[in-house]
């Protein structure tokens, strides 16, 4: 595909541009289902890592995505109408007091985090005289979200606030799946199989992206990829095997000359050893291209690697084009900050970051270009 095609549909006034290959993403959906071998479902919280749950729901629905999970309620909601009906919305954050009714009314499954929201949620069931559905969700290890070690045995002894209510999965979330040899990872395995063989037996929910890749042990009736659905790479320290999904470009302000001795920017922590190019791009931390970055990046032109000199600020950043052909970088034209060669996991561990960070930072700012699935 030549990288060129969607920048020049970009309107003019564009300045950073994000590309986003939602056929890369229903290819990576498939390859993750056909790895897990069961269902899975998708997760397009945080506006889909950023790429548009708007747009990325309906091509994971149509990739056959068994469920869809949003972090919050809000998040959920805004999909109604954008997928198929009966493609059930779970909320990760769970069962707010109060917003039993709103759950029912927006038809969304709350993922059950607490005893308490097990017994509200139960309740509610009662009060309409229906199986209302949900996730039950037990922590083995993260303690973030879930009943913790105390709550899920007082559940084994007692579960009739389960009899009232329909759990489509249990589920539990690994806390060091990027790390295969992590001993967390055997440990919440053998919690989450020792629990739900105390508790009614209930369809499972486990894997996340490199829980996939953690192999048969982890797989369960539904696994829960969002990252590596969106081309982050989820088995870091060996070679991406998903297929890149966005591309970052930001377009070049001005190209300048300036002599050695010459400061760039903000606390002029750039000086020139050497008379050099520099280049001015459209794109700063505003954009969510981490001020961490400064002196730290590159960019890319036609896969010809330069320096980001100087500090990025909130809407420009510079670069050190001095090794380039002269009018190679132009005003008007486009640097690649995230390309394949060059991942978001890339630009993150330059920014002491992971991918994850980078793809949700993308600011609405930073235009976006969609790739049809
Ligand atoms: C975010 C999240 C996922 C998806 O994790 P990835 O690493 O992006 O695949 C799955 N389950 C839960 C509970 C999550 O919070």
């Amino acid at each position: 595909m030549a990288a060129a095609d969607p920048l020049a549909s970009a309107p003019p006034t564009a300045t950073a541009v994000a590309v986003i290959d939602l056929a890369a993403v229903a290819a990576n959906f498939r390859d993750l289902a056909a790895r897990h071998g069961a269902p899975v479902a998708g997760v397009v919280k945080a506006d889909a890592y950023g790429l548009s749950a708007a747009r990325v729901a309906p091509v994971l629905a149509a990739e056959r995505a068994a469920m869809l999970f949003t972090a919050g309620f809000d998040e959920a909601a805004a999909l109604s109408g954008v997928v198929p009906k009966n493609l059930p919305r779970a909320v990760l954050d769970g069962l707010a007091p109060g917003t039993e009714a709103d759950f029912v009314a927006q038809n969304l499954l709350p993922v059950l985090n607490d005893l308490g929201q097990v017994e509200r949620w139960a309740a509610h069931s009662r009060a309409l005289g229906r199986r209302l559905p949900c996730l039950l969700h037990l922590d083995t290890g993260m303690a973030r979200l879930g009943l913790d070690a105390a709550e899920t045995a007082r559940l084994a002894e007692d579960a009739s606030p389960l009899r009232g209510l329909d759990v489509r999965y249990v589920m539990t979330h690994l806390a060091c799946a990027d790390e295969p040899g992590h001993p967390l990872n055997d440990l919440q395995r053998r919690r989450f199989a020792e629990a739900c063989a105390r508790l009614p037996k209930m369809p499972r929910s486990f894997a996340n992206s490199s829980g996939i890749f953690l192999g048969p042990d982890y797989r369960s009736e539904l696994a829960r990829p969002g990252a590596a659905a969106y081309g982050i790479n989820p088995t870091p320290g060996s070679p991406n095997p998903m297929r890149p999904v966005v591309a970052l470009h930001a377009r070049i302000m001005q190209v300048r000359t300036i002599a050695a001795g010459d400061s760039v920017g903000y606390g002029a922590s750039f000086v020139a050893s050497r008379p050099s190019r520099i280049a001015t791009a459209a794109i700063g931390y505003a954009d969510g291209f981490p001020r961490a970055l400064s002196a730290r990046a590159t960019a890319a032109l036609d896969g010809t690697e330069f320096p980001l000199v100087g500090r990025v600020s909130m809407d420009l950043t510079t670069f050190d084009v001095t090794g380039l052909p002269e009018g190679a970088v132009r005003p008007g034209g486009f640097v690649a900050l995230i390309d394949a060669a060059h991942d978001a996991d890339a630009l993150a561990a330059r920014a002491n970051t992971i991918g994850y960070e980078i793809l949700t930072g993308l600011s609405r700012r930073a235009h976006r270009v969609w790739l049809p699935a």
